[in-house]
């Protein structure tokens, strides 16, 4: 019996739209290894085409009052926390995360819109009476035009909602392109954008791969791109983007580490450490994959984490008390295996075996089991690459001057802890770590929406962070402007630069 997949289309100009370009390709479902769905992959001239109609709709939208748009987004706010097991239910079909934690995704995402219902206030300028005789100025920021999000398999929903509320917020209109492995849930945002009296082409979706990310990156009318994913896709957009002359943050790949000194609380610091692990089955921006031991914390860690890390119940995220769920395609599986296999080669000691696991029911999914390595050195390919899956690596240091001598000589900088109980030693790693964000006794330092998000060296290209203030004003331009009426008596021709007198 054939069965047909559903298709995921694009959205432009409010329609859903199949593509036209006859290209596919397949959804998995995960955790059963099989096609769920089949996702639109467009042309250039279809990525033009949902340009276009953004940017027929930036005026009419630029030009509606701040507090109207903010009241549109209310209706969606309201809309998404109606719809938050749909959302989540999307997100464990088509990228394998457990169900409870695809619902904390989706909470996640609608703390960003609930800071963009109160964007007027973020839009106020700045007024200054009087810097010269009759001269009054003023501070204003004004939207870009067209912006276009590009967003990752990890956070489906979570990451776009970083980008979309607030560039919409501020007046933008706006073009997600998701990731073509978990495509589904941008259209339930496009239609509940809709649903909220969103006129059409403000937000639109085209569904691809590089051939749609070309296509916003080369389009003149395209002034701003947000990026997430990867680092070489990461700095690819920065260059390309920037050449353009279009302004581009791009959020890249991370190497996490979380330091443990001796004095830390053991029972606190392993439960930290089993969640920012291993949740999500590692596939986490912020997750934690690497511990420095400082001292003999390293032995009071190891045998507790094995016990724990062999523990994990992984199941398919709908199993309700599955903690861990598969990796998202059977070559991210075949990746982490061989580099689990690399670690075992160069002679990391590997405490838990993650590699061939079978689920019962569910032997075709891409299940890696949580994977412990001990002494783990830098020189080591499971140290120095991403491995974006349940591999934890037990990095052993005397000191913690070593530790931040080997986090700030790593090419990422996107997240880190430091687990301790002294307030001295704390202070001095937050001062003297290049990590763009830091946690104290806290595993994942992930900014709430009113502060913003981003790392530091190769794992963010650009300078704004993403949401709260920085998102503000990476989708708005600073304008400066002074005014004087011709009630005051003109000082007559001034041929030199004006002084204040
Ligand atoms: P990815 O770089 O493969 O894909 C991200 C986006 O880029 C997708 O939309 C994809 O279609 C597009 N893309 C892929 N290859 C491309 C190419 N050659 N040219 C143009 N576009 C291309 O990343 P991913 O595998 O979807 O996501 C995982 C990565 O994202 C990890 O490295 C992770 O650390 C990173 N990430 C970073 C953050 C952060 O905030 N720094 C957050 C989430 C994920």
């Amino acid at each position: 019996m054939t069965t047909t997949l559903a298709t995921i289309t694009h959205f432009i100009n409010g329609q859903e739209v199949d593509t036209a370009s006859g290209r596919y390709a397949d959804v998995f479902n995960p955790a059963l290894g099989t096609p769920c769905a089949r996702v639109a992959l467009a042309s250039s001239s279809e990525v033009d085409d949902a340009v276009a109609a953004a940017a027929a709709a930036f005026p009419a939208w630029s030009n509606t009052p701040p507090l109207a748009r903010a009241r549109v987004l209310f209706k969606y706010l309201q809309l998404c926390q109606q719809h938050t097991d749909e959302f989540a239910a999307h997100i464990t079909r088509e990228h394998g995360k457990t169900f409870a934690d695809a619902q904390g995704e989706v909470a996640r995402g609608i703390e960003v819109v609930e800071f963009a219902v109160g964007i007027p206030q973020l839009l106020k300028g700045e007024f200054t009476d009087q810097i010269a005789r009759g001269i009054d100025a003023w501070a204003m920021r004004q939207p870009l035009g067209v912006v276009a999000g590009i967003t990752p398999f990890n956070f489906p929903v979570m990451v776009p909602m970083w980008m979309f509320p607030v560039a919409i917020a501020c007046g933008n209109t706006f073009i997600l392109k998701p990731s073509e492995r978990d495509p589904s849930p941008s259209l339930l945002h496009a239609k509940l954008l809709k649903q909220a009296g969103l006129p059409d082409g403000v937000f639109n979706v085209v569904q691809g791969d590089k051939t749609a990310v070309d296509a916003l990156l080369d389009n003149p009318l395209v002034q701003a791109i947000s990026f997430v994913g990867s680092t070489p896709i990461a700095e690819y957009i920065y260059a390309r983007g920037s050449a353009a002359g279009k302004r581009v943050q791009a959020l890249g790949g991370a190497k996490n580490h979380m330091v443990v000194m001796p004095d830390a609380d053991m029972d606190m610091t392993i439960d930290a450490l089993m969640g920012a692990a291993y949740g999500s089955a590692g596939e986490r921006c912020m997750a934690i994959s690497v511990v420095v031991a400082i001292g003999d914390a390293g032995d009071k860690l190891a045998g507790a984490l094995a016990q724990r890390t062999a523990a994990l119940k992984i199941d398919d995220g709908m199993a309700p008390d599955a903690e861990m769920g598969p990796v998202v395609t059977s070559a991210a599986k075949a990746r982490i295996e061989q580099l689990i296999g690399e670690g075992v080669e160069q002679g990391a000691t590997i405490l838990v075996d993650g590699r061939n696991l079978k689920v019962a029911g569910r032997e075709n999914g891409f299940f890696v089991g949580g994977t412990l390595f001990d002494h783990v050195t830098p020189q080591m390919s499971i140290y120095k690459e991403e491995i974006f899956g349940p591999v934890l690596c037990i990095v052993r240091l005397p000191s913690v001057a070593d530790a931040v001598t080997l986090i700030n000589a790593n090419e990422y900088g996107n997240g880190v802890a430091i687990y301790t109980r002294d307030g001295g030693t704390a202070r001095e790693f937050v001062r003297q770590i290049q990590v763009g964000m830091v946690g104290v006794n806290v595993p994942l330092p992930v900014p709430m929406a009113f502060n913003s998000f981003g790392g530091w060296k190769r794992s963010m290209f650009g300078d704004h962070h993403a949401y709260g203030p920085e998102g503000v004003r990476f989708y708005t331009r600073h304008k400066a402007v002074m005014q004087r009426w011709p009630n005051t008596a003109s000082a007559g021709a001034e041929f030199a630069f004006p002084q204040m007198k």
